[in-house]
């Protein structure tokens, strides 16, 4: 049997060079994350063993082992899970398999302090251990695997780390830790305990230690050969509500997200009807990398009356709810469900539709909850039974102020919400009623369709709104001029789904959403007869001007004509309703997508100075292209030719 010696992927190296030369405000985690490992290894066993129970050997009792060696300062955490193959073990402890851990090295800013921070409160998985141990031995034999093909695996966290064959009696996994000076007082039973009690309690799994007992004569603690369970073993969501503290919610979704941060809010609830299952649902604080690929998976994890089935159910929550982390456990599936079944499966659409309600009430409250303090009637399914739902506060500190809850949220999420006004028919009108917007009077992106209708002008027939690539272009464009003269509210849409969400949103509670860039400037009640008069007479008089302007733009636009939505800008460009906006169509073409060709309307201001001396110009072509580009560039957009722009610019200037 010959050793064999690899180096770590660069990042690892980098990584243990920090775990190793940090000194850390939080060591004990090293407990929660290899103990998390274990539990994992043991629900994969028994996933697999479902189609192969000989997988289980002779030991279908699944545990997991903490102990310690004072003579040989070492610490020993043991599963009999699924195991290593020795080349699972070269690839999964040599390598940074799991994007959180990823994410965290990415982070680091090379300030030891900052960073050894971040690593107390992140957990970077088996690495951890290193917090702790200058080296680390690891045995380990797969589940099914023969008795001499076991691996062992040891590295004293430095650029390699060593591996070879060796027997095992036992399947599953070893991790021996063998203690840096500074850390011996993890060398103690009720050290140890107390660690995991505090960290891995919901481990569904029991987590054995052995107990300890005074010996007169010795004068000291010593181990008795029997293993008792330190941990309540129960999982926490098949809990009661008044038997879980808020603290316990909150470790119990670090754990589930690897996030460092405490989720924003949690709905937890037995459900009850013609299919049984408990949800234990997490809005996260904040936004994962990842959150705006629609490939990522959903973060909730599939259980079967306690038994772990998969983390990979998109099934179980639609796509635009994918930041949701947390726990669904049926009582009526089959434990050996498949993919496919689970794809058709009636429980999963009901567990779907069950989650999504659940979410947007939850979300429903955070907003009420943050617009005000009045109570809320719940508009729940008589089906469900609430377990509770509840709002995060911020441990110790004063609780954040209550506006910010909901805002922090959209801030992190609002984007991906809206998705669901193109996904989810049926929520329609309750996403409606989540979404939040800037206008021309709020700064900040808190008006809903709501807050805007209440304000809304006598007269006023329409919630008004723009689509523009920033806040400042929306505020500033000309489009919106006549309505800041009216002091008419409009909404300011700046987010690149905004356009493309609202297409499926026509009007909110019997109001028409008008976009006031697409079609004619109709302001209803809301429009002076002096003015709709006065933009008659010049249509009139300015008719010979317009068709000269549409034959010298005839390639850029698809009309001319005189318009009373601008004051003090001589042009602007409209679509017609129901047309993709420039902003959109432009968008679409950088994506590399499929754009129809939009030709826009330009619309002039008869009583714009430049508008009037056009008439009669010697350089009417250049004026009207100019006209023409300015328009576009005042939307965010680019000339067509740049440089011909340029030239016409600079001719008019010399
Ligand atoms: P992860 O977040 O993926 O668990 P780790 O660095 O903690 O990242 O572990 C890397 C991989 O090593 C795991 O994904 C798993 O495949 C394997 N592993 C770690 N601990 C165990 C164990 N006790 N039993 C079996 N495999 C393990």
């Amino acid at each position: 049997m010959t050793k064999q010696t690899h180096v770590f992927q660069a990042e690892v190296a980098q990584l243990l060079h920090l775990v190793t030369h940090s000194l850390y405000s939080n060591p004990d985690i090293f407990v929660r994350e290899l103990v998390s490992n274990a539990s994992d290894a043991c629900d994969k066993l028994r996933f697999e063993a479902l189609n192969a129970p000989e997988l289980f050997e002779d030991a279908p009792e699944l545990d997991i082992r903490v102990s310690f060696d004072k003579e040989a300062k070492t610490i020993t955490i043991a599963d009999n899970g699924i195991g290593l193959t020795e080349q699972e073990a070269i690839d999964n402890l040599g390598t940074i398999a799991k994007s959180g851990t990823r994410d965290f090295v990415s982070k680091l800013s090379g300030d030891q302090q900052k960073d050894s921070q971040l690593i107390g409160q992140f957990g970077v998985g088996f690495y951890s251990g290193y917090i702790v141990a200058h080296t680390i031995a690891v045995e380990s034999r797969r589940a099914g695997a023969a008795k001499d093909q076991g691996v062992r695996w040891v590295s004293a966290g430095t650029g390699e780390f060593e591996v070879e064959a060796v027997t095992c009696e036992k399947r599953g996994t070893s991790i021996t830790l063998h203690l840096r000076d500074d850390a011996m007082d993890y060398l103690s039973h009720f050290k140890l305990k107390s660690v995991i009690e505090k960290y891995s309690d919901h481990i569904s799994l029991p987590i054995l230690m052995q107990q300890e007992e005074w010996d007169k004569d010795k004068g000291e603690y010593v181990q008795m050969p029997d293993w008792n369970a330190v941990n309540s073993a129960s999982a926490l969501w098949t809990r009661a509500k008044k038997d879980i503290s808020d603290e316990q919610y909150q470790d119990f979704y670090k754990n589930l997200s690897h996030d460092q941060d405490n989720p924003l809010a949690w709905t937890h609830n037995r459900v009850e009807g013609s299919t049984e299952y408990t949800q234990l649902l997490y809005v996260p604080a904040k936004a994962r990398q990842d959150l705006w690929s629609r490939e990522t998976k959903a973060g909730i994890k599939l259980y079967v009356k306690r038994v772990f089935i998969t983390d990979d159910a998109d099934t179980l929550m639609p796509t635009y709810l994918r930041f949701v982390q947390g726990v669904v456990d049926s009582a009526d599936l089959p434990l050996n469900v498949s993919r496919e079944l689970l794809q058709e499966s009636r429980d999963m659409k009901a567990i779907r539709e069950g989650n999504t309600r659940r979410v947007l009430s939850m979300l429903e409250d955070l907003a009420n909850k943050s617009a005000s303090d009045a109570p809320h009637a719940e508009s729940d399914p008589a089906a469900e039974n609430d377990i509770s739902d509840v709002t995060a506060k911020e441990d110790g500190d004063a609780p954040a102020p209550k506006e910010d809850v909901y805002g922090q949220f959209y801030a992190a999420f609002g984007s991906v919400l809206k998705e669901g006004l193109g996904e989810d028919f049926a929520n329609r009108d309750k996403l409606a009623k989540l979404l939040r917007f800037a206008s021309n009077h709020t700064d900040t992106v808190s008006v809903s369709f709501a807050d805007y209708k209440a304000r809304m002008k006598v007269g006023q027939e329409a919630i008004y709104y723009i689509t523009a690539d920033s806040q400042a272009a929306a505020k500033n464009s000309p489009q919106l001029e006549v309505f800041k003269k009216k002091g008419i509210e409009v909404l300011l849409m700046t987010d690149r789904v905004d356009e493309w969400g609202l297409s499926f949103l026509p009007e909110f509670e019997g109001t028409p959403l008008q976009s006031v860039a697409k079609g004619a400037v109709d302001l209803g009640a809301l429009q002076d007869e002096d003015e709709k008069k006065a933009a008659e007479t010049a249509a009139e008089s300015f008719k010979p001007m317009l068709d000269k302007l549409k034959d010298v733009l005839k390639d850029k636009a698809k009309d001319v004509r005189v318009t009373t939505r601008l004051v003090d800008s001589p042009a602007c460009l409209v679509v017609e309703d129901g047309e993709y906006s420039t902003q959109l169509a432009r968008m679409l073409k950088q994506a590399g997508q499929q754009a129809p060709e939009i030709k826009p309307i330009l619309e002039v201001n008869a009583e714009h100075p430049l508008v009037k001396k056009l008439e009669g110009s010697p350089s009417f072509n250049d004026l009207a292209h100019i006209l023409f580009d300015q328009a576009l560039l005042a939307e965010g957009g680019l000339p067509e030719d740049p440089a011909s722009y340029v030239r016409r610019v600079n001719t008019l200037l010399v």
